[in-house]
């Protein structure tokens, strides 16, 4: 039997993972990416719980512990900088907002491309697919940028705005907007600086938030309560420059730290910016083409999962395509085993993410006179679990004989 050929499209955290598992059981995978490079933005994501169990398997895990940014832990703070209650990292997998292995979004994807990159996966930048033709034997893909190649399978891996993902399935994917926004970028340094996620909530359903990296510099969010929630009504992406003349007006008026993160934006060109939503896909699979990550069903940011759950998946979706003779069984497999796991994330908390983003003065006192008694010793645990994701809801399968097999 020939070797398998898999295209990949989105090269962040899914996508490489995918071809790291896929190169392993010894298929080939290609990678198509948008991005003219490899993209290095964002910050901190959280390993947690099944996730990290994929990566002892991957022997991975002290890449990852290496890369984490030492982060102590959670701090919430008033106008002036002031402590209003804080939340140390815990060891546990699953409890608090800082979880043990922090690791920057970029530097947890490059471990991913580090270690694929050169064998049998290729990475195509800068392009992408703009047509699908699967005819039941393999599928024909055309690319914005290049000939027409015929592949056995393609995942779309590309995000919660995946446009592959239209191509194979049209509009049956639901995405539900939150009603949030988070700017995130990368800024200097400066000796206000300190080792926790400092995170400050200010009126009109406004905060900021500044973590260290271990880069020399600090990755700042800015995050907003908007109008657009719902089934559908995620907002088309605003340019980087009306993104900085948006975020001007937004939040020019907030004290603490917003004028030195305003001040910072113009240097700074890798500005991510995303309407937080989450995704309601009936299906991963259609023929030859399946979904993985954000793409299949984004839980959003506010899940604290999103990593995790692409990490597993993508384990999970290798791990069956190379346990089966057929990629039918193999796509019904991957849904069942991740399905009741990706619901788990999905379903927030009542109020979420309304109450930790209030509009009201009012309300914002209510949430530092919360924050405060979860933080007190009594409420101590209460108040990591107030942060906790539902890590390890799954049965993680083995497939470790199909490495022995290589
Ligand atoms: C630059 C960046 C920064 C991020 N920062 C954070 C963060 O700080 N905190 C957080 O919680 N989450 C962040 N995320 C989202 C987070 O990575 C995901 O929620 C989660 O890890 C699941 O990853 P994913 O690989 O499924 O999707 P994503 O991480 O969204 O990756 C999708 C990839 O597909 C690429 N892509 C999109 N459309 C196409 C196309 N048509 N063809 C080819 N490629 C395409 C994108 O450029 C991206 O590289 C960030 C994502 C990116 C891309």
């Amino acid at each position: 039997m020939s070797t398998p050929r898999v295209l990949i499209s989105g090269a962040s955290i899914a996508g490489p993972s995918l071809a790291f598992w896929l190169t392993r059981y010894g298929w080939e995978t290609t990678v198509v990416e948008r991005a003219p490079a490899f993209r290095d933005g964002g910050q901190n994501v959280d390993i947690r719980g099944a996730a990290r169990e994929v990566l002892r398997r991957a022997g991975l895990e002290d890449a990852a512990r290496e890369a984490t940014t030492g982060e102590l832990g959670t701090r919430f703070v008033g106008d002036h900088g002031e402590t209003i209650a804080e939340f140390p990292v815990t060891d546990s997998d699953t409890d608090g907002a800082t979880a043990e292995v922090e690791i920057l979004r970029g530097d947890l994807a490059r471990i991913f491309v580090d270690r694929t990159e050169g064998s049998s996966t290729t990475y195509r930048y800068g392009d992408r697919i703009t047509a699908l033709d699967d005819d039941g034997t393999r599928v024909r893909v055309s690319f914005e940028d290049g000939e027409d190649e015929d592949f056995d399978l393609v995942i779309a891996a590309d995000g919660i705005r995946s446009s592959t993902r239209d191509l194979a399935f049209g509009r049956e994917s639901v995405v539900r907007s939150l009603g949030l926004e988070m700017t995130y970028l990368t800024i200097p340094r400066d000796d206000t600086d300190i080792p926790w996620w400092q995170w400050y909530s200010g009126v009109g359903g406004r905060s900021i938030t500044l973590r260290p990296d271990r880069h020399g510099t600090t990755r700042a969010v800015l995050t907003e309560v908007t109008k657009d929630r719902g089934d559908g009504v995620i907002p088309p992406r605003r340019s980087a420059q009306a993104q900085r003349a948006h975020l001007r007006e937004r939040f020019a008026d907030l004290p603490w730290q917003a004028t030195r993160i305003l001040d910072a934006m113009d240097g700074v060109d890798d500005i991510y910016y995303e309407s937080i939503g989450q995704v309601r896909s009936p299906r991963w699979a259609s023929g030859r083409v399946a979904l993985l990550g954000d793409a299949a069903w984004c839980a959003s940011p506010v899940s604290g999962m999103g990593t995790s759950l692409s990490i597993v998946g993508a384990y999970v979706l290798a791990g069956e395509l190379a346990s089966h003779v057929h990629h039918r069984d193999a796509f019904l497999g991957y849904e069942r085993i991740m399905r009741p796991y990706v619901e788990q994330a999905q379903s927030l908390p009542p109020g979420t993410p309304q109450l930790a983003n209030p509009t009201s003065r009012a309300g914002v006192g209510a949430f530092r006179t919360v924050l405060r008694i979860a933080a007190s010793k009594p409420a101590k645990r209460l108040g990591a679990q107030l942060f906790s994701p539902p890590a390890d809801k799954i049965d993680l399968p083995e497939y470790e004989h199909l490495l022995a097999t290589r």
